[in-house]
């Protein structure tokens, strides 16, 4: 078990604070993420250090976004400013941008806090052509909605958003032993590779903000036909256009024809 003095912190439930402490887990999340020195490297939510710890030592510097004052105050005792950078706020409200651009692109990292890991993977994405990769661990529940393909239960907004912009993959489990104190749920790290940007595939500004909104209003009441949950989107000419069935739900809809569609509405726009 990792030594880290707990004692000193009472956890709190608010931040999410389920602290890593299984040796074990922590080596298997660093062999995953194969830090190399020079790695631009951001963790969210550092704790009492489980993670930072060992990245610290193996990279020349680390940033870590913080939103707990007392842990804030531990960090900057242990670690000098030339080894780590500690950007005090909300993750949520952090903008990524404002770590400028690095050479291969941002490494983000984290035991992410489970009430905002949502909203944050939201956030995160509209920063995916900064990034090189992203290393989480996330209530399992969420992976297997991350990774989930179409016609599962598990598939929704988040499969489809996120993989648009990522290549997701569902890595391993993290029992609730691995933490102090002990999560009511399994956990599980997820690794997100952003899609090249100039891919095929690939919508402009305004297609993306259309394809948000068009898998919002689609998974919306997730048992209903498309023919009602998109009604203000397409008409039953427009399905049949598509060759999209009205009559299906959005989980049958892969990515590809959520794209198609938004293709098809931006080209009616232009006519
Ligand atoms: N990385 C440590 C570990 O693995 O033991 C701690 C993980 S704990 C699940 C989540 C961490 O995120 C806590 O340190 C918590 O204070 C921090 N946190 C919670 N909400 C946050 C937010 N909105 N922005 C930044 N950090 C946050």
């Amino acid at each position: 078990m990792y030594s880290q003095s707990t004692h000193a912190h009472k956890p709190r439930k608010r931040f999410g604070q389920n602290f890593l402490t299984d040796h074990g887990v922590i080596h298997a999340i660093l062999a995953a993420i194969a830090p190399q020195r020079g790695d631009a490297v951001v963790e969210i939510g550092p704790g009492l250090g489980a993670l930072t710890t060992p990245l610290a030592r193996l990279l020349d510097h680390l940033h870590v976004i913080e939103i707990d004052r007392d842990l804030i105050a531990k960090l900057s005792a242990r670690f000098p400013p030339e080894q780590l950078t500690i950007h005090e706020g909300d993750a949520l409200a952090f903008d990524f941008a404002s770590l400028g651009e690095a050479e291969n692109g941002w490494r983000i990292v984290g035991n992410l806090p489970y009430n905002i890991s949502t909203p944050l993977l939201f956030h995160l994405a509209s920063f995916a052509n900064q990034v090189r990769d992203m290393h989480f661990m996330l209530q399992r529940e969420v992976v297997l909605r991350i990774v989930a393909a179409p016609g599962s239960r598990d598939y929704g907004r988040l499969s489809v958003m996120l993989q648009y912009r990522f290549d997701c993959a569902h890595l391993f489990d993290v029992p609730p032993e691995a933490f102090s104190p002990k999560p009511q749920v399994d956990s599980a790290i997820v690794r997100l590779r952003p899609r090249p940007a100039q891919r095929p595939e690939a919508l402009d500004p305004a297609g993306e903000t259309l394809l948000a909104s068009l898998v919002s209003a689609a998974f919306s009441q997730r048992r209903k036909m498309l023919r009602n949950t998109l009604r203000d989107f397409l008409s039953p000419e427009d399905f049949a256009s598509l060759a999209i069935d009205p009559q299906s739900r959005a989980e049958m809809l892969p990515l590809s024809d959520y794209i198609r569609i938004v293709r098809f509405l931006a080209q009616r726009n232009l006519r």
